[in-house]
């Protein structure tokens, strides 16, 4: 009895702690040139109070008036935006916790206050997003999805590697799907990892990717695909209505011919997208624009594939080069679809910058303007990881996610990379206290 008392003790101390939190004095912070993360231009003389984890009010400086007790930042002749969001990482397969905090914590400390985690072992992602959330450790939040593929894509070794204890294919997280699946049952059960979506991968059909999509979308999911899905094409992809597409190299297969697996994969000829417009290409865009599709181009990683095979030419030739996949993203923003600023990568330990500068590196080549890729890494971003509602731009009732910066970073987008603060859930994070990552922290190729 006694152990019990004490155990229920300790959950009032904690339950009286967390209403403190909740009650937790106010921030103002004021005289800011703000970036709200719609894509509007810029607002100086700005003030934005934050309470507890969420904005209360947005205002010119002379129509808030700091509340007793509030801090007041004065962030004269600096700049205010939404925390940035990296639409494609992966943070466990296989699992490795150290390298995960190292990559959240550069992250974190270089202004990313949300990722997708597309797909992983979710049993310790799971983990992860709720230590993140909890701020135990310094981190982005984490919206994650449960992949689904056709049976013959289990033999991939990171579903090895992602799946420890369990039969490939056989996890809520990782499930294969073929037309006998219960899909309803399928969905339930990658509901039940906590994940915000689907994430449909490769080898199944497009009849079954329409179904899938319906049922997420049924049972309250999004569903984040790849752009081809073999023998799944782009065309059926589409068709079935995903929210979200990953890797701007597989539309190429609208053009070049969809191979009947993953595996069965060979590189393209970049040839037909390099000179105007692809019109084959162009009717895809159309039909994004139209639905409001959103393409996750992760075109920084195809350039990192030429560097990589150009200092090791044994390496197997990749799908598309990177001139390839910035001619097919350029179209894409040409187009006007939306595009979110995703890695599918890890910079080296000693890069002090989240791999996503080197996404928004990527953009600015291409010829998108700094306030175009601030705006996909922010409101596209937030979309693309279903929290429109929560996250995205500087807005009453959003979370208090934020970047103070001393650069204007609509007049260069390498002007992220003078940030002061990062605020994630109103909690501030200085620059200064970064603890930057050691050799052997994160796997990389050195
Ligand atoms: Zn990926």
């Amino acid at each position: 009895m006694g152990l019990r008392l004490t155990v229920f003790a300790a959950i009032a101390l904690l339950a009286a702690g967390a209403v403190r939190a909740a009650e937790a004095p106010a921030t103002l912070y004021r005289h800011a040139t703000l970036i709200d993360g719609t894509g509007g231009p810029s607002r100086p003389g700005m003030s934005v109070l934050v309470e507890g984890e969420r904005i209360k009010a947005v205002a010119p400086d002379a129509g808030l008036a700091a509340p007793a007790g509030a801090t007041v930042v004065d962030l004269t002749g600096k700049f205010l935006a939404p925390g940035l969001i990296d639409s494609h990482e992966h943070l466990a397969t296989p699992p490795n916790r150290h390298a995960a905090e190292a990559n959240m914590r550069r992250d974190l400390y270089g202004g990313v206050t949300a990722i997708r985690d597309m797909a992983d072992d979710l049993r310790s992602v799971g983990e992860l997003a709720r230590e993140s959330r909890a701020a135990e450790v310094p981190a982005p939040d984490i919206y994650y999805a449960a992949l689904m593929a056709g049976p013959s894509f289990f033999v991939d070794p990171r579903t090895h590697a992602a799946n420890f204890g369990v039969e490939p294919g056989k996890a809520p997280w990782m499930q294969s799907i073929d037309a006998k699946t219960d899909l309803r049952n399928a969905v339930t059960l990658a509901k039940g990892t906590s994940a915000t979506a689907i994430k449909i991968y490769a080898n199944l059909p497009g009849d079954l990717v329409k179904k899938i999509t319906a049922e997420a979308h049924r049972q309250g999911m999004a569903v984040w695909a790849h752009t081809t899905v073999y023998p799944a094409t782009a065309v059926d992809v589409l068709a079935a209505r995903v929210d979200v597409v990953s890797h701007t190299c597989g539309l190429g297969h609208a053009v070049a011919g969809t191979p009947a697996t993953y595996q069965a994969r060979t590189p393209m000829d970049p040839t037909p997208f390099l000179g105007a417009d692809n019109p084959v290409i162009a009717r895809l865009y159309d039909t994004m624009k139209a639905q409001g599709t959103i393409l996750d181009a992760t075109v920084s990683i195809y350039a990192e594939q030429d560097r990589a095979r150009a200092a090791n030419p044994k390496l197997k030739p990749a799908l598309c080069s990177g001139a390839m996949a910035a001619a097919l993203t350029k179209q894409a923003w040409r187009a006007g679809v939306p595009i979110t600023t995703g890695t599918d990568w890890q910079a080296p330990w000693d890069d002090p910058w989240p791999t996503v500068s080197h996404e928004f590196a990527a953009l600015a080549k291409l010829g998108m303007s700094p306030a175009e890729i601030l705006h996909s890494a922010t409101e596209v971003g937030a979309r693309a990881a279903g929290q429109a509602a929560d996250m995205g731009t500087v807005a009453p009732g959003k979370l208090a996610n934020l970047i103070v910066l001393t650069r204007d970073p609509t007049a260069d987008i390498e002007n992220l990379k003078s940030l002061e603060l990062t605020i994630k859930r109103g909690r501030a994070y200085a620059r200064s206290a970064f603890k930057p990552l050691a050799k052997g922290d994160i796997e990389d190729d050195e």
